[in-house]
């Protein structure tokens, strides 16, 4: 058993993920969601209730069966002294089945529903249902407007066994987190498969600040409260969007390309402030230099926010990245500022279709770190695949892990960020840097704000490459040991001679890159809980 996360840990990647007990709360509460699921027969002439889930191989309760969504529209009014939050959310859905009645997912106390203007029924079942009964069903194809009124204090609400999205600040709150945190402040359809544009319009007492995600389309006061509205205009999931609320200095710029930039740091970060501004404000020169190798940036605007939380994670929410003042308490730290924007492309533009598929997010996220390695002269990205390769033995646990399926308990650990990304280097030397760099470029291009599997990826770069890449997916991403030969270079003397099963280093550990304890603190979380 793992225990629970230490929170002084030096963790950047993923402050936020779940904790065991949480996540295995998660998968239990799949099965009878699993069951109804199957009981609705498709062809069903008769109005029938949604599916509680949309069949996430890893967690079947989250999201919900029977509509889409394409807006969220989220009015709330905070008070940081009291946590009391009170909300009205306005979801735009299409039903994509007969609906008798529907779910969202939601944790807060509800205290009225309206399904296209009229009042309607509503129940809560599990760690996050809300089971909705409109006063008329939804035909197949019909739009609905769904109005939740909600009002709770969200730091007190625990779900999953004891876990709770929204954090406390000394001035203020967070919400962010994954796979799930949306609940702790907006109801939703929430699965990453179900992706929507956003209006956040948040009051707080004057002299608070508001920070979500995508472009502040305005603010006003009135009578001792600030209104601050933000607009994401792009598809996102909602594990993707955040909410922070608290006092902070804002910087905001353009980057060399012109693109906006808004970054936030809380007033209280004390001895870190000045690591984290000299990450975080190179958010511009980073995303400018990603560009280079994933294609343009698909978002209206980029940045980040570091609040003063007892974090020391990070969470790539859309164009606006959630950063915990710990990744910053060893100086300043450009890793993991390129690996959230990184997932601005790979995971916020393209995202994941099911939870099984992490490597689609976690892998390319990781070589991008690799890239930025290798441009600081730190240490090549071969270097670095063969480096995790040799330093790790064929009976090290680590390789019983498979970075393109590794099973819920596993979704963040060390392998699929590590051996992920040494796949990445495994598939560059396969195709070519020419061909290689088309995939890195073409693939979020092609499905930018889309949802995507590993097997799509696998035929797209079968497509640019014109080569079976069938044994290779197989071998690094899928298969529970340690691939009988490193990612060898083609062509090089080593792989000329290499018999399979050989071990080109011979047993002898090749140089420690210089970039490489910078990357492993970047993901200590995931070794810790390995
Ligand atoms: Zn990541």
């Amino acid at each position: 058993m793992r225990g629970l996360r230490d929170k002084d840990r030096f963790n950047p990647v993923i402050p936020v993920i779940l904790e065991d007990h949480v996540r295995k709360r998660l998968i239990a509460s799949a099965a009878s969601a699993l069951s109804l699921f199957l009981a609705v027969p498709a062809s069903a002439a008769d109005f029938q209730p949604g599916a509680d889930g949309v069949g996430d191989p890893y967690y079947p309760t989250l999201g919900n069966g029977g509509y889409r969504v394409s807006h969220y529209d989220i009015r709330l009014k905070y008070q940081p002294a009291t946590d009391e939050l009170e909300g009205t959310t306005t979801i735009l859905a299409t039903a994509t089945q007969d609906l008798s009645r529907f779910n969202l997912d939601f944790v807060l106390n509800v205290s009225e529903v309206r399904v296209n203007g009229r009042p309607a029924t509503f129940a809560t079942s599990g760690d996050q249902e809300l089971e909705i009964t409109p006063a008329r069903p939804l035909a197949k194809g019909s739009q609905a407007t769904v109005v939740v009124r909600y009002k709770d204090v969200p730091s007190t609400v625990k779900k999953y066994g004891g876990y709770t999205a929204w954090r406390r600040t000394p001035d203020g709150a967070v919400a962010s987190g994954e796979p799930v945190s949306a609940g702790w402040w907006f109801p939703s359809n929430d699965h990453p498969s179900d992706k929507a544009t956003f209006d956040v319009s948040v009051l707080v007492p004057d002299g608070n600040q508001v920070i979500s995600n995508g472009v502040l389309a305005g603010t006003s006061s009135q009578a001792g409260w600030t209104r601050y509205s933000w607009r994401e205009n792009k598809p996102q999931a909602t594990y993707l969007a955040t909410l922070a609320i608290g006092k902070f200095d804002i910087s905001t710029d353009t980057t060399p390309s012109g693109l906006p930039v808004y970054n936030a740091y809380s007033k209280d970060l004390g001895d870190n402030a000045d690591a984290a501004r000299a990450s975080v404000e190179r958010t511009g020169e980073l995303v400018d230099w990603l560009s280079g190798y994933f294609g343009e940036y698909p978002f209206s605007s980029v940045g980040g926010y570091v609040a003063n939380t007892q974090s020391s994670g990070a969470l790539e929410t859309q164009t606006r990245v959630a950063y915990g003042p710990g990744l910053f308490a060893r100086g300043s730290n450009t890793q993991v500022v390129v690996h959230e924007l990184a997932h601005q492309w790979y995971g916020d533009s393209v995202s994941l279709s099911r939870w099984s598929d992490i490597w689609l997010n976690e892998g390319f996220a990781e070589y991008a770190q690799f890239l930025w390695s290798e441009h600081e002269n730190e240490g090549t990205a071969q270097e670095l695949a063969d480096y995790i390769y040799a330093s790790r033995p064929a009976d090290d646990p680590f390789w019983t892990v498979k970075p393109g399926d590794p099973g819920e308990e596993n979704q963040f650990s060390a392998a699929v960020y590590y051996r992920g990304a040494v796949a990445i280097q495994a598939l560059r030397n396969a195709v070519g840097d020419e061909k290689f760099f088309r995939i890195l470029k073409g693939w979020p291009t092609e499905r930018r704000y889309g949802n995507a599997t590993i097997p799509e990826f696998q035929a797209y770069a079968e497509k640019v490459s014109g080569q079976k890449l069938g044994d290779l997916f197989t071998t690094w991403l899928f298969t529970p040991s340690k691939p009988a030969v490193g990612p060898v270079p083609q062509g090089t003397a080593a792989s000329a001679s290499l018999a399979p099963g050989a071990d080109q280093f011979e047993g002898r550990l090749p140089a420690e890159p210089k970039s490489w304890k910078k990357i492993q603190e970047t993901s200590s979380v995931h070794e810790a809980r390995n």
